[in-house]
This record gives structure tokens, C-alpha cells and sequence, in this order.
């Protein structure tokens, strides 16, 4: 049986109030950014979260639960398709605004949530961001291009890239 998708909004603080949960799925190809890095769009690939709301005990209230799914990246070092399983812990207390985050218990990440609906899709879009790592790679192993050999050409192509770091490699050189 298929995992029923959520809706694209729900109101979170109405929802921590009562306790209300959340389950279900989400299309990769509905969360844009996940999109843009995707390799395989149009898979019908899905997320699906499991979100528990709540007020804590310290008045907080909370968002907790996972958001797990299998994303197609596109490998940084040998540039073929890489699979990366996601599985993503959720804790995250609402605010009014992004100044209060700060002053946050480490325990949790801030989400700036107002009054009414927020969009649902943008907390596991985000949830699933934080989760990719900045140039995402095969393991060790199971990458088409050798070690060896992949590290001085990736190298270069940065160099050849950004004018800066050609300038800091002739600056480098001259002392
Ligand atoms: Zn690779």
C-alpha cells in the first residue's frame, strides 16, 4: 500500500497545542530544491516523515519525529549518479521570528512558524537539504573514478574555475 501523501500545509502551533502528528509522504519533485539537485526527476521518488507536535515542558513548542528518503545525486568526484539514503532527525521548536533562535536550548534548530498554516513541504525540503553534504560522493570504493587519479583532476577544475585561487596558486608559487 502506498504512504498517503500530507498536505502541503498544516498549523503547527494548533497542532502542538492539541499533539497532533503527522505521517505520511511527500513527492521529491513537489520540494524544488531537492529537485535541482536530483538526478532522477519525475521518479515518483518520496520522502516520507513522521512528525510528532508537541508543547515540552518547558513551554516550547516542538516539532519532533524523522524524515527519511533516498535521494539521486549526482556523485562530485566521478559526476555519475550516486543514491544517498537520508534519515533525518527532527527537533525543532517554533519561534515568532529569527531573532529569538539564538537564545534556543541547544537541543533544538529554530522555525520561524506565525499564526495559520505553514508549509509542510518547506520543513522536509529543508529537513532534507541539511542532510546533503556540500559536494556529495560515492564511498570509498564504489566511485567510478580512482582515488588517485580523482584528486589532482577535481583540483584543477576548481582552479580553472575561480579566478581567485588561480591567483592565490601564482602568489603561492612567487614566495
Ligand atoms: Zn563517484
Amino acid at each position: 500500500m502506498p504512504t498517503p501523501r500530507v498536505p502541503r500545509q498544516a498549523d503547527f502551533r494548533k497542532l502542538a497545542v492539541f499533539g497532533g502528528q503527522i505521517e505520511g509522504a511527500v513527492a521529491l519533485d513537489d520540494l524544488p530544491r531537492i529537485s535541482a539537485e536530483s538526478m532522477e526527476s519525475g521518479s515518483g521518488a518520496e520522502a516520507t516523515l513522521q512528525l510528532q507536535f508537541r508543547i515540552d515542558d518547558e513551554r516550547y513548542k516542538v516539532i519532533e519525529g524523522r524524515v527519511q528518503a533516498s535521494l539521486s545525486l549526482q556523485c562530485q568526484r566521478c559526476l555519475g549518479p550516486m543514491t544517498l539514503p537520508v534519515d533525518a532527525q527532527v527537533h525543532l521548536a517554533m519561534v515568532w521570528s529569527e531573532e529569538e533562535i539564538p537564545s534556543l536550548p541547544q537541543r533544538f534548530e529554530g522555525i520561524v512558524v506565525g499564526e495559520g498554516l505553514s508549509d509542510l513541504y518547506e520543513l522536509v525540503e529543508e529537513e532534507l537539504l541539511l542532510a546533503i553534504p556540500l559536494a556529495p560522493r560515492h564511498p570509498e570504493g564504489e566511485c567510478a573514478l580512482r582515488q588517485t587519479v580523482e584528486s589532482d583532476e577535481v583540483a584543477d577544475d576548481d582552479e580553472r574555475e575561480n579566478p581567485f585561487a588561480v591567483l592565490a596558486k601564482i602568489k603561492g608559487s612567487s614566495s
